[in-house]
């Protein structure tokens, strides 16, 4: 049950943890500063219990059942997916009370993102010369969103994004 799987991924703890597996400010293991392929090494759990299998390989790639909570990919995946659809309908001349708020609502939340590591870095990022967050139009804000993520993609090894395409890709689809 749910009930179940919840008490051994938090209470059946080993003294060694598997690589990757990121420790909250409390001492235990943060789920959601942590992969779930970690995360079920730790639980020592085999994938199969929660697995999907591409076409293409044989593979089994673990991944959370989907009523429990996110692993620290599926919510970047959905933090991203939030913030790029707010800049897609930032208007693309906000008063300067809204652009005060969008200010206030981005260090907001890089104070309460819930992985604590992503959050301090994304914080230590943000107060960098130039990465204050630019919010004076739609253009402006989504280009600086899109920076911000490229800033995240660099520190975790991912390829950048082209900024040029962020609208097509948030707003309006790919032109072709
Ligand atoms: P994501 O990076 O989640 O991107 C989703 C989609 O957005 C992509 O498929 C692509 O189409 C599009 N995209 C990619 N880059 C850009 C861009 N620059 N601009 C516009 N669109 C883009 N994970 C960690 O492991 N360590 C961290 O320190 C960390 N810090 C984070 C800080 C923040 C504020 C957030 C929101 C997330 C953080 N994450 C971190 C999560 C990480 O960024 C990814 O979300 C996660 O690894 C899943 O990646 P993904 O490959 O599915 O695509």
């Amino acid at each position: 049950t749910v009930e179940e799987r919840r008490e051994e991924q938090t209470e059946t703890v080993p003294k060694k943890l598997p690589k990757g597996v990121v420790l909250g400010p409390d001492g235990k293991p943060c789920r959601s500063c942590t992969s779930v392929a970690s995360w079920f090494a730790m639980a020592k759990k085999s994938p199969s219990d929660a697995t999907t299998t591409s076409a293409t390989t044989t593979t089994p790639t673990p991944t959370y059942p989907s009523d429990c909570p996110p692993d620290v990919e599926q919510l970047g995946r959905s933090s991203w997916t939030l913030l790029h659809s707010i800049t897609a309908q930032y208007p693309e001349s906000p008063s300067p009370q809204l652009q005060s708020e969008t200010k206030t609502f981005m260090h907001t939340f890089s104070k309460l993102y819930p992985c604590w590591h992503c959050a301090t870095d994304f914080q230590t990022w943000m107060k960098k010369d130039g990465n204050a967050p630019r919010v004076s139009s739609r253009e402006e804000f989504g280009r600086w969103m899109c920076e911000a993520h490229n800033a995240v993609n660099v520190k975790i090894g991912k390829k950048e994004f082209d900024c040029t395409k962020w609208e097509e890709r948030w707003r309006t689809g790919w032109k072709d």
